[in-house]
């Protein structure tokens, strides 16, 4: 951590960062919008079906492959309505390409970033929602950096549309072609940036070729625990998966760890999730780090149980990824096990989350805020060169 990595592209300073809105772009406008937004540039309505269909239902995002529209109508429309919101600067991958990441370079110069997890039944993006974070989670790379801008509608499902051509090119021979899942649980808090996040879940469930047609049901927003807007959400006309990253099951120690709960406390924050859980009849996975000694005591453990219990809800633990330079580590196997296994003891669903992407910095903000960590290139990390291929 001594030596820093040059990098070919170096962020600009913060203070240049978020000045401008990024461009607008198709998908931040329903298809309605769309027709408005080419008739204003003198084009036929039906031209708005034509580039949506190639964007959500081919997922070409080059405007130069979409060569049913004249070279004419094409550089209107690429100039006012397809622009470049995003520029790969880093891609790495893992798990035999099963596990990719991207960190994008924003019209700005912000960095945000994406991974991409295939399985065999099943193809999920993590998407960021914010360039950095204001929520200033102590354990969370992403949260030391503050928050530097929201994120458009457009710039969120651009990075889902990117992945999921990614997917269709093939990610590895057991893992299916179609994205099927995505979860906000890359930088950002999502519901701090409600409307542009909630009109990319439109895109994002809406029929092709309005959007991507996803299931409302593999679309998941972790939060942190804004209260007022877990309520909005569960008023909304979608059963999204909500995930509540709750970390302690008691006020003093999320006091400090989720340093929103000075604001709203456990109880009042359980309550909103056990709402938005009858609303919507979705179970609400409860997303706890585990931390060696700070939050894995069996007592915790026992509290967590206790507060679950008979509640429509998932424990989700998370080994801790340590953040370069803080004090604390992920807790031993043992005391996971224990804690497990007493979680589970209250009759609360309760797993262990997968921690692929570990060696590619895959917890949240952990590959921007390591941009400048030479380890990186000594991980036996493979580096996917130029674009990914659903941009040939
Ligand atoms: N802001 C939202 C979503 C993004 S963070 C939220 O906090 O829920 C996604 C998840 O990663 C959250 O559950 C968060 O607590 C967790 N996380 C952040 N930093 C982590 C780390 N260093 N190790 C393990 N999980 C981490
Ligand atoms: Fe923000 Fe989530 Fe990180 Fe907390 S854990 S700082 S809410 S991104």
């Amino acid at each position: 951590m001594s030596t820093a990595l040059p990098l070919v592209d170096p962020a600009p300073p913060a203070s240049k960062r978020g000045r401008t809105p990024p461009p607008r772009h198709l998908a931040d406008l329903d298809l309605a919008g769309r027709r408005a937004a080419v008739a204003a540039l003198g084009e036929p309505e039906f031209r708005a079906g034509q580039v949506s269909h190639h964007y959500f239902g081919r997922l070409v995002r080059d405007p130069a492959r979409m060569t049913d529209l004249s070279p004419a109508s094409r550089e209107r429309i690429a100039a006012e309505l397809l622009p470049t919101l995003l520029t790969p600067v880093k891609e790495l991958s893992c798990d035999g390409g099963t596990t990719r990441k991207t960190l994008w370079r924003l019209h700005d110069g912000a960095r945000v970033e994406s991974v991409l997890m295939g399985y065999r039944d099943r193809v999920t993006v993590c998407v960021s929602s914010q360039a950095g974070c204001g929520m200033g989670c102590p354990f969370c790379a992403t949260g030391q950096a503050g928050l530097t801008r929201n994120l458009s509608t457009a710039e969120i499902v651009d990075q889902v549309v990117w992945f999921a051509g990614q997917a269709v090119d093939g990610l590895g021979p057991d893992v299916p072609s179609r994205l099927s899942h995505v979860v906000f649980m890359g930088m950002g808090e999502p519901l701090a940036n409600y409307n542009r996040v909630l009109d990319a879940v439109r895109r994002l469930v809406a029929p092709a070729p309005e959007g991507l047609g996803l299931s409302q049901r593999h679309i998941t927003v972790s939060t942190v625990g804004l209260v007022p807007a877990i309520e909005r959400l569960a008023g909304e006309d979608l059963a999204l998966t909500l995930a509540l990253s709750l970390h302690a099951p008691d006020d003093d120690l999320r006091d400090e760890l989720v340093p929103v709960n000075q604001r709203w406390k456990v109880a009042e924050v359980l309550q909103s999730a056990w709402n938005y859980a009858a609303r919507t009849g979705r179970r609400v996975s409860i997303e706890y780090a585990l931390i060696r000694d700070v939050n894995d005591q069996p007592w915790r453990a026992d509290l967590l149980g206790r507060l679950l219990a008979n509640k429509l809800a998932h424990v989700n633990l998370i080994p801790l990824n340590p953040t370069p330079g803080s004090r604390w580590d992920a807790s031993p196997k043992s005391v996971e096990r224990e804690f497990l296994r007493r979680v589970r003891s209250a009759g609360v669903p309760a797993t262990v989350r997968d921690t692929r992407g570990r060696e590619i910095d895959g917890a949240c903000g952990q590959l921007a805020a390591s941009e400048n960590r030479p380890q990186l290139e000594n991980r036996g990390l493979t580096r996917l060169g130029g674009r990914g291929k659903a941009e040939q």
